[in-house]
Parts: structure tokens; C-alpha cells; sequence
């Protein structure tokens, strides 16, 4: 349902080596009171607390098996197990999923509290929640490797009440079940008529929608299908134009690509993570997207948080 806060924290924004200011990958979502993490890099534990967040991880969504993405795995599922985890945790991710967690028991065996599981994905592959569907989407990295798709459920339209009043409906209870989608007969007998939740109801709107590609060269051509129309677009910008022939050897988007991304999808907002540890800041980048997309684009620092609302503004 609407309603629910949703705050995306950057908890590690570098590229394959982490420097003193960038931690390995990992994106926690927050909705409600669910988190998810989307990557899990080396230290993601310690970035959690600086975060404040705690540690009620729902589940885990992993793009793919290179070590910075997940390396962060084994110290968190440690720390869950001392602090008293019983409630089971789910690993999800390309293929090798099963032997990685087959691995995370292992290592964890001598305090391992809680049941790890681990789900396999592949391009289509769903998750729902409470209100929301995680989707993953094939990305181009040389590897298996996932983007997902983390988009809620549509929201009911609003409700016109001077219509309904209009139409005979008294305020009270009734206006509740119209809301609910159900039809109102007002009146009795030969007089009675039926009131519609349609004809008091706008159409419905549009929930929010986050996109994470993981590392990926410039895919937008194929990923429209599930990454079209996103809040927020949260791509590979792994390096700036003038290494573009690095980033085709490497499997990585450069910061331009990502901006065009975010046009031929139409994102609202272009979020650049991975930021190779070549670059002492993200400022190039910035403004090679900003040379493709007009929209708001963001390079955001470690445990930056961005709050995503409605597009409708409620
Ligand atoms: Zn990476
Ligand atoms: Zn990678």
C-alpha cells in the first residue's frame, strides 16, 4: 500500500577496489520497516551501523559472484548469528548461488543460529513482499550477473468525495468500502441503486520504482522491459569518457553510457555507483551524464541516503 517510507542508503559506492573513502558495493533499501541489501562488499556490517539501520536484513540480493559484491557476506551473517538472528535468511543471486551459501554455512558453522537459503534468479525471476516484487533482469558483465527491479504495487486512485456525495452517498463508513473497491447499494426496494467504485474512484497510481544494473556494460536496449519508467536508476559508472575502451574490455558502463541509459529508460533520476578507485572524485562523471541526461544525476558518497517520494507528490 502507499504510504511507506522508501530510503535507498549507499552504504559502498566503489568499483572493484575500495579506497579510504569508498567500501565495496552494497545498496541497502529500506521500505517500511523491510531492508534489503543489494550487494553485500567487504564491510557492509560496519556501513550498516554507521547507518544507524540495525541489522533486521530481510533478505539479500547478490548481482554477481566477483568478490567485491559479496565478500561482505560472511562477517554479516557472523554478526547476525551473535546478535541472536533466529528468523531464516535468504541469499539471491545468478547461478553458483547455492555453492556460495553452501560455502557462508561452512565458514560460519561453529555459531551459525539461523537457517541461511539461498534462491537462484535469472532474468525474470521475481520476489515479493508486502507490497512490492524484487525482479531480476540479465546485465552484460562478462559473468552471470543480475540487475533487479524493486518496484511496488500500484496504488488506488484517489477518491473523488464530492462526487460520492454528489451520487447520494452520505460521508460515513460508505466512502471506506468504496475505497476498498467495493459497490455501495444505497437505498432499498424498487428505489435501490447501485453506486460503483469506478465512478468515484481516479485511475490507479503508479508505486515507486528503483533499478539497480550491478556492473554492467551499457544495456539499456535490452533491459527496457523491466527497467523502464524507474524512480531511480542506479547504474554502473564504473569510468569516465576517456576510458570508455577500458570499460568495453572491462564490462563496465562509463558515466555517459549510464546517462543514456537513463534517457533511452526514461529514469527520473540517474544514481552513478562503482566508481573505479582511479578517480579522486566523481565530479567527471557528473558532468559526462549530465551531457547526455537532462534529469537530476547523483554520485552519491558512502552512507549518502536518498529518500525516493512519489512522483504525484503524496
Ligand atoms: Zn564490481
Ligand atoms: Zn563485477
Amino acid at each position: 500500500m502507499s504510504g511507506e517510507t522508501l530510503h535507498v542508503y549507499f552504504l559502498g559506492t566503489a568499483g572493484a577496489l575500495p579506497t579510504p573513502l569508498r567500501n565495496p558495493p552494497c545498496i541497502m533499501v529500506r521500505r517500511g520497516s523491510d531492508t534489503l541489501l543489494f550487494d553485500c562488499g567487504e564491510g557492509a556490517q560496519q556501513q550498516m551501523m554507521r547507518s544507524r539501520c540495525g541489522f533486521t536484513v530481510n533478505a539479500v540480493f547478490i548481482t554477481h559472484w566477483h568478490a567485491d559484491h559479496f565478500l561482505g557476506l560472511f562477517g554479516l551473517v557472523q554478526t547476525m548469528s551473535f546478535n541472536g538472528r533466529t528468523e531464516p535468511l535468504t541469499i539471491y543471486g545468478p547461478e553458483w548461488v547455492h555453492e556460495c551459501v553452501t560455502i557462508l554455512r561452512q565458514v560460519a558453522r561453529f555459531n551459525l543460529k539461523f537457517p541461511l537459503e539461498s534462491v537462484e534468479m535469472t532474468q525474470g525471476s521475481w520476489v515479493r513482499f508486502d507490497g512490492y516484487t524484487v525482479t531480476a533482469f540479465f546485465a552484460k558483465h562478462g559473468l552471470p550477473s543480475l540487475g533487479y527491479v524493486l518496484e511496488e504495487d500500484a496504488r488506488p486512485g484517489r477518491f473523488n468525495r464530492e462526487r460520492a456525495i454528489g451520487l447520494g452517498v452520505p460521508p460515513g463508513p460508505l466512502f471506506g468500502r468504496l475505497q476498498r473497491g467495493e459497490v455501495v447499494r444505497l437505498g432499498a426496494g424498487p428505489e435501490a441503486r447501485d453506486v460503483r467504485p469506478e465512478e468515484v474512484m481516479g485511475s490507479s497510481r503508479p508505486g515507486r520504482k528503483i533499478v539497480y544494473t550491478g556492473d554492467t556494460r551499457a544495456i539499456h536496449m535490452n533491459i527496457h522491459e523491466f527497467a523502464h519508467d524507474a524512480d531511480l536508476l542506479i547504474h554502473d559508472a564504473t569510468y569516465d569518457e576517456t576510458e570508455a575502451e577500458r570499460g568495453a574490455e572491462f564490462h563496465h558502463a562509463t558515466a555517459a553510457q549510464a546517462g543514456e541509459a537513463a534517457v533511452s529508460l526514461h529514469a527520473h533520476t540517474l544514481v552513478l555507483v562503482h566508481t573505479s578507485s582511479r578517480y579522486p572524485d566523481a565530479k567527471q562523471h557528473i558532468s559526462d551524464a549530465q551531457k547526455k541526461f537532462s534529469g537530476p544525476v547523483i554520485a552519491p558518497d558512502d552512507l549518502d541516503m536518498i529518500e525516493v517520494g512519489f512522483r504525484d507528490g503524496v
